[in-house]
């Protein structure tokens, strides 16, 4: 727990309670989403509300996910019959339970940064239910998120969530827009997704692909891969054994990936 107190509520650490307190930084956030009545909209960890109320009036109803019960509790007691409050862990939640009529879902979250990397994975998974994200994370992972093959950031975040969204950052956002302040500077990104998602089996096998190939960051690819492919089959995609995972592009990564789908020890 950290000393801050805000409506009687300390900020929990174990819940990366970073509570957004600068009205200006608010109302970017909410105008990059720009809410509009009948969205199928989700707010993932409320808070305190700061973005939540703007959001609802925006678009008229809203569904909140959040774990800590005495912060779903003040939702509660503000009896505002547009919220649908889940009381829950994020990572638990069917994201197709919440669609109505089939209706795709705009998801927003300051997310708690802890769960981060298992959450966007889980929103890759659940493609087929997002119209669009728009989260705050800590600025290295949006690098990590947006980063292009050959540089260093470049890795399985990047490899997964580009080869399922495109992913653009629209603000970055500096430690004093929160209470308690971060000691690292957080971004906002935006990600919609794709005209050409590969299916579920291919994007299993791309996250087993990715594993592998930044198993060892300092090995080459030869090293990487030697119990799952031969020096033989890496050549035959076109890829220099010698080379190290981030110099390959995200086409080599789904060659890989269309290889590896097929092998019976990844099955
Ligand atoms: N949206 C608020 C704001 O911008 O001020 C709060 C953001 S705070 C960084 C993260 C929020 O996510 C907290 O309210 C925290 O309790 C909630 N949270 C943390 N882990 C969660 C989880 N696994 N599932 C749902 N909510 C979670």
């Amino acid at each position: 727990m950290t000393e801050f107190n805000d409506s009687h509520h300390r900020a929990r650490k174990r819940f990366g309670q970073n509570f957004l307190v600068r009205e200006d930084i608010i109302h970017r956030i909410v105008q990059s989403v720009n809410p509009q009545p009948g969205d199928a909209l989700v707010e993932i960890g409320p808070g305190l509300g700061a973005l939540t109320h703007a959001l609802v009036d925006g678009a008229g109803a809203l569904h909140v996910i959040e774990i800590d019960r005495d912060l779903a509790g003040k939702l509660r007691e503000r009896c505002d019959s547009r919220l649908t409050i889940h009381e829950t862990d994020v990572l638990k939640v069917e994201f197709p339970s919440l669609m109505e009529d089939d209706k795709r879902l705009r998801i927003v979250g300051n997310l708690p940064y802890n769960i981060s990397t298992p959450l966007l994975l889980k929103l890759a998974h659940a493609h087929h239910c997002v119209a669009d994200l728009h989260v705050m994370l800590q600025l290295e992972v949006v690098d990590r998120m947006i980063a292009q093959s050959g540089t260093k950031a470049f890795g399985r975040l990047s490899v997964i969530l580009q080869s399922v969204f495109n992913v653009e950052q629209i603000l970055s956002v500096p430690p004093d827009a929160f209470k308690p302040a971060p000691k690292v500077q957080s971004a906002v990104a935006r990600l919609t997704p794709r005209e050409d998602i590969p299916s579920g089996d291919m994007l299993r096998a791309l996250e087993i692909t990715s594993r592998i190939a930044f198993g060892n960051k300092r090995k080459t690819l030869r090293n990487n891969f030697k119990n799952t492919l031969t020096e033989a089959q890496l050549l035959e995609l076109d890829i220099n054994p010698s080379a190290r995972a981030e110099t390959l592009d995200l086409s080599a990564f789904h060659r890989l990936a269309n290889v590896i789908v097929n092998l019976p020890s990844t099955k």
